[in-house]
């Protein structure tokens, strides 16, 4: 049997189901660095977008050439935070807009797009402790993993909390529409060739329908510590 990495806790699951919540309050716990490849992905269909590129019917070549004018950093804040670089600037609420969300599933599905994000998450371990959500973290980024939850929620209660949240819906978003969105990541994420939404075999899964995020955190962080 392989060597477990013991300094990666990987939370990985499905749209909206409350995972860069939970797995920043998990590395506060843990005193651990908070990553979201899911943030990753939508830097590069940013980049895409803003390059006017369709990216449902992009060529690998065409994603190609985006990445090798994309320079991705991560750099620590003054509290010890992380925060991701995109060409030299830090990253905020602009990745979080629908426009993105609605193309992210596309990029995430190219290979080229993959293989360039996998070796940098990878590469993070020399970080130290890190908590690391997505969608591949237990199955293909860090399979060998000592810590790996899969949190899920029920597909309303998901669209219900997506719904609260402030510059992530268009202004007209209800239930419905919301829940449509998702099922429709999902099912991209959960169907394409590499590298899929999955829950890994070892992985711990976590349904979080009734329970709150304190409830949620401390399920986690109990099964961390045991
Ligand atoms: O986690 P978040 O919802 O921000 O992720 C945005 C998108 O990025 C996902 O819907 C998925 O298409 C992609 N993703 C992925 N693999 C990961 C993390 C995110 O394909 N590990």
């Amino acid at each position: 049997m392989s060597e477990k990495i013991k300094n990666v806790i990987a939370i990985d699951g499905p749209a909206a189901s409350g995972k860069s919540t939970i797995a920043q309050l998990v590395a506060e716990k843990m005193k651990a660095y908070y990553i979201s490849t899911g943030n990753m992905y939508r830097a590069i269909a940013y980049k895409i977008l803003e390059n006017n590129i369709k990216a449902e019917s992009a060529e690998e070549e065409t994603f190609e050439k985006v990445l090798s004018n994309i320079k991705l950093d991560f750099k620590k804040d003054s509290d010890d935070n992380l925060i991701m670089i995109l060409n030299g600037k830090p990253l905020g609420q602009e990745i979080r807009k629908p426009e993105v969300a609605n193309i992210v599933s596309y990029v995430a599905k190219s290979p080229a797009v993959r293989k360039w994000l996998l070796d940098k998450q990878r590469s993070l371990t020399h970080l130290g402790l890190i908590v690391i959500e997505g969608r591949d973290i237990g199955t293909v980024v860090f399979p060998d993993a000592k810590f790996k939850f899969f949190l899920t929620a029920s597909p309303t209660v998901r669209a219900k909390r997506r719904l609260k949240q402030d510059g992530e819906n268009a202004s007209d978003a209800t239930v419905e529409t919301v829940s449509k969105a998702i099922a429709q990541r999902d099912k991209i994420d959960s169907n394409r060739k590499i590298a899929p939404l999955k829950q890994a075999d070892d992985a711990v899964l976590v349904d979080s329908s009734n329970m709150n995020k304190n409830e949620v955190v401390e399920y986690i962080v109990s099964k961390i510590n045991t």
